[in-house]
C-alpha cells in the first residue's frame, strides 16, 4: 500500500515538474514572439517626450547622456538584449516598448547585456 502511494506521489511530482517546464517554455516563447514582433518594419519611432520614454530616460542619441547616468560608453540600444534589430539597424523594436521603434544609437536606463 505504501509502495503504491509513493509511486503515485512520484508520478504527481513528475507531472507538476513537466507542467512547470511547459509553462516556462510557453512564457519564453511568448516573450520571443514579442521581441520578434517588436522588430517589425513600419513601427512609429518612440518620441523622447513620451511619458514612458521619459520614465526610462530614453534618448535617441546615447552620446548625449550624462556620464553619471551612463558610465559605460559602450551601451546602446543596438547591443541591448531587448533590442529586436541587428547591430546595423538604425531603428528597431524594443521588447519593453511594444509598438514603437527605438534608435540603434539610443539608450535607456533599462539597458541589459545580451
Ligand atoms: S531596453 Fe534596451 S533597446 Fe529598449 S530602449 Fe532601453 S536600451 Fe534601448
Amino acid at each position: 500500500m505504501k509502495k503504491a502511494r509513493a509511486s503515485q506521489e512520484v508520478k504527481a511530482a513528475s507531472r507538476r515538474q513537466f507542467l512547470k517546464c511547459v509553462g516556462g517554455a510557453a512564457a519564453l516563447s511568448t516573450f520571443g514572439m514579442q521581441v520578434a514582433n517588436a522588430g517589425a518594419e513600419g513601427l512609429p519611432r518612440l518620441d523622447e517626450s513620451d511619458p514612458t520614454a521619459i520614465a526610462l530616460k530614453y534618448v535617441h542619441d546615447a552620446s548625449a547622456v550624462a556620464e553619471t547616468l551612463r558610465p559605460d560608453k559602450d551601451r546602446y540600444c543596438f547591443n541591448c538584449a531587448l533590442y529586436a534589430g541587428s547591430e546595423t539597424d538604425d531603428w528597431a523594436g524594443c521588447a519593453i516598448l511594444p509598438g514603437k521603434a527605438v534608435a540603434g544609437r539610443g539608450w535607456c536606463s533599462v539597458w541589459a547585456a545580451k
